[in-house]
């Protein structure tokens, strides 16, 4: 009988041999070497055999795959990890994680998964109570930013020439009113890959200046805004990847609104800082806004991939993302179709770890979240600003901080090089204006004060030895 197949041990051992593995890591994290020990060579002689023609058992292929993970493997999810802007998953989001694959639910339509919908039109409405955005937005659970930049300004896009009259999904561009787009010159690079995947072409951005943390500068928007007609989309931005820095929302929402254009705001990361009521008065305004992109991966501390796309105006977000096939039962009721939100066909049920994290943390766990995470980048800088030779770069106002060794480049770059070989925790390098930084983000929940000093203190050992050096 087929169901012996499911009442076999197989599911049951495998998954075990999986829990114990998985323990085992999550084990390791706070020790661990941060950094990977392997070079590609060495993964590929344990890792690469020719195709197998006989496949093996699968036990052992889990347990040759996780033999490999403690060398193999940034432990990115490390407390002491300060890469990028990256975060760890909560135990909560994790095992609603492995929830969603083992319920394997093609999440693209409510007739597929009646539960996925409901839990995804619970988590979007939470999202935005959370955020304080407007409650008829459309929200769409995509794979990260870059893709939730991609809908929002693929809403936007739709929304600026329907207003003249173009009817892009139906027409293309070709023939179109031409759209102006303006960002930042610091605005991050998945909105030119949003670009180019809308046919727009990154030649179209028109830059703005910024100032010396990164921000637009608003009379620089003022003017350029006066030089242009017709349809216009202002990209602004939540976070800058490398100062954290919010650009002055409520003007630029103000200078949208009277010009009539569409505002996207990037809020990756920035836009958790509403979430907090320490932090949210630096993304001030970002409510005037058309559409906002955020991650779910970085801040919120949920497993790879989980990002969000919200869209004021639900109508252009929705002809913007919606197919409609003969096959397709599309629902006729207030059932949600994922499919209409998104540009993924058949998906995985990435709200889930969402809801479940959104329920467990509650407003004040993830107000926490975010007010701990500044918490120990503040504590951080501060630290590392009162060894001699060390200037942090920027206004540590939210969870990132740049940092300069001896006012040099190639110091800098040493000490980077030196602090990934320590091992102690792992962070990267950044060109600041013209100047070489470590980039210290500080995006997981479980970062504490004690591994806030031990990270400091190896990046004192190891810019000293590199003083003491004749
Ligand atoms: C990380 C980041 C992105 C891209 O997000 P992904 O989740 O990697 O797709 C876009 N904008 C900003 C400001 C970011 O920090």
């Amino acid at each position: 009988m087929a169901t012996d197949r499911f009442a076999s041990a197989v599911f049951d051992e495998y998954l075990e041999k999986a829990a114990g593995h998985a323990s085992a890591y999550l084990r390791t994290l706070p020790d661990r070497h941060v950094g990977a020990r392997a070079s590609r060579e060495e993964l590929l002689q344990a890792l690469s055999v020719p195709l197998p023609l006989k496949g093996g058992e699968g036990g052992e292929v889990i347990d040759l795959l996780a033999a490999q993970v403690a060398r193999g493997a940034v432990a990115c999810n490390s407390p002491r990890y300060f890469g990028f802007v990256i975060g760890g998953a909560y135990p909560v989001a994790l095992a609603a994680d492995c929830l969603v694959s083992t319920w394997d639910q093609n999440a693209g339509i409510y007739a597929i998964s009646p539960l996925v919908a409901v839990v995804e039109e619970v988590a979007a409405q939470w999202l935005l109570e959370l955020f304080d955005l407007p409650r008829e937005s459309g929200v769409g659970f995509v794979t990260g930013c870059q893709m939730a930049n991609f809908t929002c300004l693929a809403a936007a896009r739709h929304g600026v020439l329907r207003r003249v009259g173009w009817d892009v999904e139906a027409d293309g561009l070709a023939g179109a009113p031409r759209i102006n787009v303006i960002a930042s010159a610091e605005s991050h690079i998945t909105i030119d890959v949003a670009m180019r995947y809308l046919g727009l072409g990154t030649r179209a951005l028109q830059r703005v200046e910024s100032d010396g943390q990164g921000r637009m500068r608003v009379d620089a928007l003022r003017e350029k805004i006066a030089s242009l007609q017709g349809p216009t989309i202002i990209c602004a931005q939540a976070g800058n990847v490398n100062t954290g820095a919010c650009d002055p929302l409520r003007e630029i929402g103000r200078i949208a609104n009277d010009a009539g254009a569409w505002l996207h705001v990037d809020g990756a990361f920035g836009l958790w800082a509403r979430a907090s009521d320490a932090q949210r008065h630096l993304a001030d305004g970002i409510e005037l806004a058309d559409s906002w992109a955020t991650d779910a991966h970085k801040w919120l501390n949920v497993p790879y991939d989980s990002g969000v796309a919200m869209v004021r105006h639900a109508q252009d977000h929705r002809a913007a993302m919606t197919s409609a096939a003969a096959y397709l039962i599309q629902t006729q009721g207030a059932e949600r179709d994922a499919v209409d939100w998104v540009p993924e066909f058949s998906r995985r049920a990435r709200g889930v770890p969402v809801y479940a994290t959104l329920r467990a943390l509650g407003r004040e766990g993830i107000a926490d979240l975010v007010a701990r995470s500044c918490a120990r980048a503040r504590q951080m800088a501060e630290l590392l600003a009162r060894e001699p030779g060390v200037r942090i770069l920027n206004e540590v106002a939210l969870n990132q901080v740049l940092v300069r060794f001896d006012d040099d480049d190639d110091t800098t770059r040493e000490v980077i090089a030196g602090v990934q070989a320590d091992g102690t925790c792992w962070l990267g390098g950044t060109n600041w204006q013209g100047q070489a930084a470590m980039r210290i983000s500080v995006s997981n929940w479980a970062t504490t004060e004690d591994d806030a000093e031990r990270s400091v203190a190896a990046i004192a050992r190891v810019f000293r030895s590199l003083r003491k050096r004749p």
